[in-house]
């Protein structure tokens, strides 16, 4: 029987989007191939790269706004470097808004590239909260944001207004509302979380901001040539692209990023609502930086946890456990995650509040 799986990535995707990648493997279009032995550059494949991209741009809202679209190796990780390599040339500065782990690790590659100024920092109460005070050098190359903090369970619900180009990691929670997407230069999000399987990382970059760093970039590592090729300057992750294609056809499908906000905000407030009423849950994120994506949480009483453990394993429940770093449980509710999952976990809560 199916789990209501609230992994935080690799996690879950929606079912049809599994079948159809499934007969993929196994039958790729009729043509009597698998989608896993035909070559990149068929016809058939090429196509599933131009409607990926095109897709891209059109659930953002960035078609013909001078932005390409790429699905790029390496994951979001590879992508803390090919932003300082493409962006920041020597003895110039980039700003980081410092908001969990991720973004630390994305700093921390920037600095080999140049000077990093940290904008502010939510370190001093582990990560638990997005500063709002923050200070940005008008001189700096770019400003680069965590969207959602996915260790943490904290969003960013309005983002700072700068005249730097804006760089933002939105890995855990890319599809998931509506926002005008034309403030960010550059968008990058690992599939793993919301959009695909794991080995593929979405790039979503304004031309205009590329090519003036003066440094020469390892070809796989340089953005105008992964653009130049199409997004096939090597073979591509044919199977993550070709799947979180399926994915973005189901957004599509579903109503878009309108419906998909909608649908994201029942299933939070619904966990939310029930962790601040049942008296042995406690939120560790309060207020507005509370993330539709991930909501983390811990018992009031730590004794209690084989017993509330025990409860959700029996109803069919996964990959609650929280981070190392928070401690506690959370639970990703990313797209493909249906109400009645969420539902499933809050009458569990409930049903520990009775048995305790
Ligand atoms: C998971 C995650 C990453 C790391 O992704 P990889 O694809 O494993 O490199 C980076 N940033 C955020 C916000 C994440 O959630």
């Amino acid at each position: 029987m199916k789990k209501h799986n609230f992994s935080s990535g690799p996690s879950i995707l929606p079912q049809e989007v599994f079948e159809q990648a499934a007969e993929a493997v196994l039958d790729f279009n009729n043509s009597g191939l698998s989608l896993l032995e035909i070559s990149h550059r068929s016809k058939d494949f090429v196509a599933v790269m131009d409607e990926a991209r095109a897709l891209a741009l059109e659930l953002l809202g960035l078609e013909n706004k001078g932005y390409q679209a790429l699905f790029l190796h390496g994951g979001a990780s590879l992508q803390f470097a090919m932003i300082p390599y493409n962006l920041l040339g020597a003895n110039q500065k980039a700003s980081y808004l410092e908001t969990g782990t991720w973004a630390v690790a994305a700093a921390k590659e920037a600095r080999l590239f140049g000077e990093v100024e940290i904008a502010a920092s939510s370190k001093d109460a582990n990560f638990n909260y997005i500063p709002k005070e923050i200070g940005v050098s008008p001189d700096a190359s770019y400003l680069h944001l965590t969207s959602n903090n996915t260790i943490f369970g904290t969003q960013i619900q309005s983002f700072p207004e700068v005249t730097i180009p804006v760089v933002c990691d939105m890995s855990s929670d890319i599809f998931s509302r509506e926002l005008d997407f034309s403030k960010f230069d550059y968008i990058y999000a690992g599939a793993q979380k919301n959009m695909g399987p794991a080995g593929v990382a979405l790039v979503v970059v304004k031309e205009s901001i590329l090519g003036k760093t003066g440094r020469e970039i390892p070809s796989m590592l340089d953005l105008q040539k992964h653009i130049k090729g199409e997004s096939m300057y090597n073979t591509p992750p044919c199977f993550a692209v070709y799947t979180s294609l399926l994915t973005m056809r189901w957004i599509k499908n579903n109503g878009g990023l309108a419906a998909a906000e909608k649908r994201n905000r029942e299933k939070a407030a619904l966990l939310y609502a029930e962790i601040d009423r049942n008296p042995l849950f406690k939120s560790t994120v309060q207020g507005e930086d509370r993330s539709v994506m991930n909501a983390t949480f811990v018992l009031t009483d730590e004794r209690l946890q084989e017993r509330f453990d025990a409860l959700w394993k029996a109803a069919n429940i996964s990959g609650l456990t929280g981070h190392r770093s928070v401690g506690g449980y959370r639970a990703s509710m990313y797209n493909a995650m249906k109400i009645e999952s969420v539902q499933t976990l809050v009458d569990v809560m409930k049903e520990f509040e009775k048995q305790a």
